[in-house]
């Protein structure tokens, strides 16, 4: 008679007992290391049990593992065994031990107290009649039932197959979802990381994380064009590596490291092996990277699943990052002549601020003259290649320690200490012919260059650069070609323009300008017929500073705009006054600036303030300088024909001095002319005499329009000018400019003359 026990022992009976049987070279696996076995614990009083099962499992393997086994004799022993060992993957439990339900309670022990959830629990009970209900089965998380008399070898052997299958999917399962929490965040720091090493530094360190390895490892990737692979990145014990080639790379294993990323290459895809991990990760088109991680504890290894999900993921977090570099080496790279941009120098010129005493700094600007009109001329081709050319000569001839960058169309700007910049022989340089197109060229080149220590104290890169394209437009303003260097001299006019400036907007609000009225006489009845109303500035000590100081400022930064309206409003206001007090027939004139006229806003303001005033227009007259000529004729006569058609009269102010206009000023509606005093002072000039005078007045009148002369200081003058057949005249002569109460007064008073 056979009990359940002789059917482990016995095996005589089961046919696919043959085909399950072991090599008889298979080496026993050694008891104490679990890593790559699964773990079997057996709980039974019976000695024999053990014996017989371990006798009928032995040399086996599940799922390509052997297995290991560990024994418990009672359901405590199961306990304690379970408390001191991880990793087991399955419990074959008998019911009946120490107690009659020891096993069943054991069970709950396991499930709840110890949390053991993924491990599998096969329930043997010899007795058939005491069988669990399914109730039980539930209540007790079995995994699967089995009376001892059922469990043959082939039985037993595919009940532990399934079981350590689904126990190898829990923890997968398990593994699985850390893993995803891992990969996405391991892209999240990646794209965080400052650099490319740090994050391909974060992908190694994550990666071992993932697989359960030391943090240790490298990456290879394909760094330059030719496609070998050298070690971009590396952690732990392997960070030496970095740098090296793959084919000398040095770390332990290094030959392995070698071939496992060659044969991962060739695959083109992730390997696992006992030796360790090699992730391949396809960046893009153009660069592989591989890593490879060692797994020294040879423990268990990662589900393949999870590392392709690790790579797919984070290969495109390493895209994303080429793309990041490509991007940023794009901002700090110009394109065309592969020299630095313009960002790339700042950043540069602002780190060597920080970093050297400000005399060691210098920057230069490099412009090639009229490279527009070249562009145009020769097409941009032929442009790019001059770029080019300007670029490499001035690499070529520069020190290697100074940095070159283009920062515009045609400007390039140099770094170095002041004498690595040595001007005269860059220009020297600069001045042999270029060969563009097949042939030789000359190019004409203006250049500035600044000092550090000249410059304001704490001027920064940005500072510096503009000092220079100020300095350079500055030289260009008196012809091309020139080098113009920034200076003490040119800081302090900078420096004081921009306080005066200041000042002027402080002064404007807080009404320190007023105007004063200078009358302007007709020369033939000696009569008064207008005034012109000139801008002040009184300081609160009572100083003035004269227009020819502060009024080229406000043009320049547009604050005459705002000025320029409450002049015109408040002349306006001092022209509504006279006519109160008795003067019907004056007019008051008023200064227009060309940046005025640049917009529609004057006009407007021309249009509220005629309105609002009621006055008739003709008692105003603008007076616009020669200088206006630079918005164009287009624009310049729209402009004024929308002030005759209001009414408001027209004087071209200093006639003489500009040249630009007197082609189309018949085309201009003109109502007076201003004869510079310039002129008027070189009448009785002996070196000079009257040929300017006796040019223009002739002109005015033939033109239709009354001439003015200014600045007519004595008797002879004002002679002269009426003799020439100059209608009207202002000066000294007559009366100074004076403000509005003064010039009422002046007024009744040559009235009662
Ligand atoms: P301007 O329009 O040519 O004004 C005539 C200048 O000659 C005034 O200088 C006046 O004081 C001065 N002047 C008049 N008679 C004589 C004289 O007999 N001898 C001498 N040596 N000078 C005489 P001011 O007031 O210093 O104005 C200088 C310039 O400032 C003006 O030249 C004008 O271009 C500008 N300006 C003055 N007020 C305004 C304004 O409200 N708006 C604008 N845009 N410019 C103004
Ligand atoms: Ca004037
Ligand atoms: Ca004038």
């Amino acid at each position: 008679m056979s009990s359940e026990k002789d059917d482990f022992v016995v095996f005589k009976d089961d046919p696919a007992a043959a085909a399950l049987a072991p090599d008889e070279g298979t080496p026993a696996v050694a008891p104490t290391s679990s890593g790559l076995h699964w773990r079997v614990l057996i709980v039974d009083d019976d000695a024999d049990v053990h014996s017989a099962t371990e006798f009928a499992l032995s040399g086996l393997e599940i799922l390509e593992r052997p297995l290991q086994f560990l024994h418990a004799y009672s359901g405590a022993e199961a306990i304690e065994v379970l408390m001191s060992e991880d990793d087991i993957a399955v419990i074959l439990l008998d019911v009946v031990m120490e107690t009659e339900e020891a096993g069943l309670a054991a069970i709950s022990t396991i499930r709840t107290d110890l949390g053991l959830t993924h491990t599998q629990i096969i329930l043997r009970t010899g007795q058939p009649g005491y069988a669990p209900e399914l109730e039980t089965i539930r209540r007790y998380q079995i995994n699967d039932y089995r009376t001892k008399s059922e469990l043959s070898r082939v039985k037993i052997y595919t009940a532990l197959t399934a079981s350590i299958r689904t126990y190898e999917h829990l923890k997968r399962l398990d593994h699985a979802r850390t893993g995803v929490e891992l990969v996405v965040k391991t892209g999240a720091e990646m794209l965080a990381a400052s650099s490319a090493t740090a994050a391909l530094e974060i992908l190694l360190l994550r990666a071992a994380e993932l697989l359960g390895v030391p943090p240790t490892g490298s990456l290879a990737g394909t760094g330059d064009d030719e496609g070998t692979l050298s070690v971009i990145a590396a952690v732990g014990d392997w960070k030496s590596a970095t740098g090296q080639s793959l084919n000398e790379i040095a770390v332990p294993h290094g030959s392995l490291v070698q071939s496992r990323v060659a044969q991962s290459q060739n695959e083109g895809r992730s390997l696992i092996d006992p030796d360790g991990y090699t992730i391949h990760l396809a960046a893009g088109t153009a660069q592989t990277l591989i890593a490879y991680l060692p797994n020294v504890e040879r423990a268990p290894l990662a589900s393949r699943q999870l590392l392709d999900v690790f790579s797919a993921n984070v290969a495109v977090c390493a895209e994303n990052l080429t793309l990041v570099q490509r991007l940023k080496s794009f901002a700090f790279v110009d394109s065309l002549t592969g020299l630095a941009s313009r960002r790339a120098f700042v950043d540069t010129l602002n780190q060597r601020l920080r970093g050297k005493p400000r005399s060691c700094t210098a920057v230069a600007l490099i412009d090639i003259d009229q490279f527009a009109e070249t562009n145009d001329m020769f097409g941009h081709e032929y442009g790019d290649e001059v770029l080019r050319g300007i670029g490499k000569r001035l690499r070529d001839s520069l020190p290697s320690e100074v940095f070159l960058a283009r920062l515009a169309a045609d400007s390039f700007a140099l770094l170095g200490t002041p004498e690595q910049l040595a001007i005269p022989a860059l220009r020297r340089t600069l001045a042999l012919p270029f060969v563009f197109g097949g042939e030789e060229r000359m190019i004409s080149v203006s250049s500035s260059l600044v000092e550090a220590a000249e410059a304001e104290e704490n001027a920064d890169g940005n500072d510096l650069l503009k000092d220079a394209s100020i300095v350079i437009k500055r030289g260009k303003a008196q012809g091309l070609g020139r080098h113009t260097s920034y200076t003490r001299q040119f800081r302090e006019e900078a420096r004081a323009h921009s306080r005066t400036l200041h000042e002027l907007g402080n002064a404007f609000r807080r009404d320190e300008l007023y105007l004063a009225y200078q009358p302007q006489i007709d020369l033939q009845t000696n009569s008064v017929i207008g005034v012109e109303a000139l801008l002040r500035w009184r300081l609160p000590d009572g100083k003035h500073i004269p227009p020819d100081r502060f009024i080229p400022i406000a043009e320049n930064s547009g604050l005459i705009k705002p000025i320029g309206n409450w002049v015109l409003t408040t002349a306006t206001a001092a022209i509504v006054k006279m006519l109160d007090v008795g003067y019907p027939d004056l007019h008051v004139a008023v200064n227009v600036s060309p940046t005025q006229l640049a917009t529609e806003d004057f006009l407007n303001h021309l249009d509220r303030t005629l309105t609002s005033s009621g006055l008739n227009p003709s008692c105003i007259e603008l007076e616009v300088t020669e200088s206006a000529s630079v918005l164009g004729f287009e624009h310049l006569s729209a402009q004024l024909n929308g002030f005759r058609d209001r009414g408001v009269a027209i004087a071209i102010d200093d006639f003489g001095t500009g040249y630009s206009s007197l082609s189309y000023l018949d085309r201009l509606p003109v109502d007076r002319l201003k004869i510079d005093r310039a002129f008027v002072t070189a009448l009785t000039d002996p070196k000079q005499g009257p040929r300017i005078a006796e040019l223009v007045v002739p002109l005015g009148r033939s033109l239709g329009m009354k001439v003015l002369a200014e600045g007519v200081e004595t008797e002879e003058q004002a002679q002269i000018l009426t003799a020439m057949g100059c209608h009207e005249a202002q000066g000294y002569l007559y009366a100074r400019p004076m403000p509005l109460d003064e010039l009422l007064e002046w007024l009744s008073q040559r009235r009662s003359r």
